[in-house]
């Protein structure tokens, strides 16, 4: 449902000269018209991927402050995010969440701080391989879907991308099957906690170890909307691969 929606997350990766390679491989890449195509560059790379990157590609920031600028120190803002061209922003990464130790209801604020502000959000949620091996899978992704509609003013422009943790970074990418299991049970979680038009409007991307060779099979899937890819991204002919594989 909804236009295909690609990202790229390239996570804290690049120097200035490699950001450069990846912005002119990306410029020269075909792509698909009809596909939403998204960047993420660390924060410091933002203003130099912005001057240089077609504006075919839109650019998101990988984390947000969770309120107005000010005595914040290490933080950046959702109003600096969009002065240097940011439209959307990545919220609740798995990193953000098991390696920073951010929380559901610090994520679902932050969340609906940015769409206050207008600024778009990749709503990230995805359970351990420990709690998709308890069978807490769904229990996991709908007590973090929950955090976010508990907060949010609105779902128009949140897309929301299950990266299973196990998936990600490990090239170990989840069955087309599985990925689409999680999200049909993710848009009936919508369908009952928010409404239907919602869940027929919403995107929901997959992400964990996407790459050139099996984004065909997992966007065939009736209910993969996209996909929000990491390692991949880095590299402009592949990432350009994964943006066509709209089906
Ligand atoms: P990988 O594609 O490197 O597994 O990372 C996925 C991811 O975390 C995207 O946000």
């Amino acid at each position: 449902s909804g236009k295909f929606f690609v990202g790229g997350n390239w996570k804290c990766n690049g120097t200035t000269a490699s950001i450069s390679k990846l912005v002119s491989d990306l410029n020269d890449a075909k792509m698909e018209a009809d596909v939403d195509v998204v960047v993420a560059p660390p924060f410091v790379y933002i203003d130099q991927v912005k001057k240089t990157l077609t504006d075919r590609v839109e650019i998101s920031s990988q984390n947000s402050w969770v309120g107005k600028g000010g005595a914040f120190t290490g933080e950046i803002s959702v109003e600096q995010l969009k002065d240097v061209g940011c439209t959307w922003v990545i919220l609740g990464h798995s990193e953000r969440r098991h390696v920073i130790g951010e929380d559901d209801q610090f994520i679902g604020k932050k969340a609906a701080y940015a769409l206050t502000e207008n600024l778009k959000v990749i709503a990230c949620i995805g359970e351990r391989l420990e709690e998709r091996e308890a069978g807490k899978t769904f229990d996991v992704c709908f007590q973090q879907l929950k955090a976010y509609a508990d907060n949010v003013p609105s779902w128009d422009n949140i897309v929301v991308a299950y990266e299973p943790v196990w998936a990600i970074g490990t090239g170990k990418v989840a069955t087309p099957e599985q990925a689409q299991e999680v999200h049909v049970a993710v848009r009936d979680w919508l369908k009952k906690n928010v409404s239907v038009e919602v869940a027929s409007k919403t995107r929901i991307i997959y992400g964990g170890s996407v790459n050139g060779s099996n984004c065909a099979e997992l966007a065939k899937q009736e209910d993969i909307d996209g996909f929000l890819v990491g390692g991949a991204s880095l590299k402009g002919p592949e990432f350009a691969t994964i943006v066509n594989s709209v089906t």
